[in-house]
């Protein structure tokens, strides 16, 4: 820009200058959303607990009494749960800078975590890795990402399905692909489920709980590691998200 025309200059210092306050205006966003759901999850933590016990402890109570401790906890459960969503958008936006990035074994993170999955829901796990797999990611974020995906593929199939992981590794990239014999996506959602908030059918969403933010959080965390991540599905048959990642 050195033998640019004035206005040109001054064009362009005023946009490197905007961008800066959008940014920071951004960063302040993030840390706003992040502090809140701190600060509101902890005392909803609690108020849940107390239901919770409430509603173990006493045996005399009237149908209405039940009712409403019933409605009152599930809808603090879904509360935490939609905070706790909120503050990993707000730590995941973080940025490059604050992933811990160093290359790890696919291979055991894997099997810790379908290990994990598989106490937690009952649910057969199968995991598929014919080689070691050697990926630059960060360890925390990525076992976040596959807890997720396979949180959804739990929710969104049968209990007696299986759930398959599957990983494999070119020269260029490592996937890890998580396959389940579910409900599958609408064509027309496959390209929108990543977004905040959207779900494929409110109705049929609604009754597992969620408020759309768990694949929002997956995609910024992978591509927060330099990855990718795509599904494939059919109505009926199931889905398979597949994550590429930078080895
Ligand atoms: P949530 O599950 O909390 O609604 P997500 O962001 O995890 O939010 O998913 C967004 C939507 O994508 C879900 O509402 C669901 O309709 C659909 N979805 C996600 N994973 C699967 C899956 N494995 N099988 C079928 N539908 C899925």
């Amino acid at each position: 820009l050195s033998n640019a025309p004035t206005e040109v200059k001054e064009l362009a210092q005023t946009f490197n200058m905007m961008l800066s306050r959008l940014s920071d205006a951004w960063e302040q966003q993030r840390q706003f959303v992040g502090n809140i759901s701190h600060e509101l999850r902890t005392p909803l933590t609690v108020v849940l607990g107390y239901l919770q016990s409430l509603l173990r402890r006493s045996n005399n109570l009237t149908d209405y009494q039940q009712e409403a401790l019933e409605t009152a906890a599930s809808e603090a459960d879904r509360t935490v749960r939609l905070l706790q969503d909120l503050l990993d958008l707000a730590r995941a936006d973080s940025g490059y800078a604050h992933y811990l990035l160093e290359p790890i074994s696919l291979n055991d993170l894997v099997f810790e975590v379908a290990g994990m999955a598989e106490k937690f829901s009952s649910r057969l796990l199968q995991v598929q890795a014919t080689k070691t797999v050697v990926a630059i990611v960060d360890r925390d974020r990525l076992r976040q990402v596959l807890i997720n995906l396979i949180d959804n593929a739990v929710k969104y199939s049968e209990p007696n399905q299986p759930i398959d992981l599957i990983l494999e590794g070119t020269d260029q990239q490592a996937t890890i692909q998580v396959h389940d014999r579910g409900v599958g996506i609408p064509l027309q959602d496959q390209s929108r489920i990543f977004e905040r908030f959207y779900r494929v059918d409110e109705a049929r969403a609604r009754s597992t709980g969620g408020h759309g933010l768990g694949l929002a959080i997956v995609k910024t965390l992978v591509e927060g590691m330099g990855g990718t991540i795509s599904v494939r599905s059919k109505l009926g048959e199931g889905s398979v998200f597949v994550i590429g990642l930078p080895i």
